[in-house]
């Protein structure tokens, strides 16, 4: 049984970037786990971290994740030291993940490049051996930095994606409601576009064993 860890710095972040990917994953059997560093409490709309925490486990249905692990360090604070890195690492001996998959280190929210250099810092020597950063959203700058290798068809999860960002209400509506939906439905036409694919998400590979695919 392989299993996955995606870390994100925010309770919505994953299935915006990954959720497709993660979908696959968890249909095929591995077991996903999804560690959230920040309660997303400053977030500019105002609901309770119950609710975020509420909305990111039926986003777990949804997607097909086994467990969701709820840090509480201050959205738009996140930084890297070594409290929260021996508190991930950890969370990374207990479960031994086989796959790592974070924000990119170049994504220009602060807290996205400090979840990356976090997953970074515990995957060290070899203890997670593939390491994948998502895609940045174009909406903010520095997307131009992302350099996707790895290429996931996700045209038989698009819409388990697509329905676990709409069951994240109160981000999609912060974010225009279907407005949103067809920008990351045309981000996953795109990035299929190059492969061949109907819809995919992609990576930037930090680093990859073969265990994986022998
Ligand atoms: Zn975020």
């Amino acid at each position: 049984m392989k299993k996955i860890l995606a870390v994100s710095a925010h309770p919505d972040d994953m299935e915006l970037e990954s959720g497709g990917t993660i979908a696959k994953f968890a249909r095929n059997g591995y077991d996903v786990y999804h560690l959230i560093l920040t309660s997303g409490y400053k977030d500019r709309v105002s609901i309770s971290v119950k609710q975020r925490r509420d909305e990111a486990k039926e986003v777990a249905d949804i997607l097909g994740i086994k467990e969701v692990i709820f840090f509480d360090y201050q959205d738009t604070e996140l930084k890297t030291n070594g409290e929260i890195i021996s508190k991930v690492d950890k969370l990374v001996d207990k479960i031994k993940p086989d796959v790592c998959i974070s924000h990119h280190p170049f994504d220009s929210h602060q807290d996205h490049k400090a979840a990356s250099e976090i997953m970074f810092a515990v995957c060290r020597q070899g203890r997670v051996k593939n390491l994948l950063s998502g895609s940045p959203l174009p909406y903010r700058p520095n997307v131009f930095a992302f350099r996707p290798q790895f290429f996931v068809d996700i045209t038989e999860t698009i819409e388990i994606k697509l329905n676990a960002i709409r069951a994240y209400s109160s981000q999609y509506e912060k974010f225009g409601g279907e407005k949103l939906i067809e920008c990351i439905n045309a981000m996953a036409k795109n990035y299929g576009w190059a492969m061949g694919y109907k819809y995919a998400e992609c990576f930037e590979v930090i680093r990859m064993d073969d265990s994986l695919w022998l």
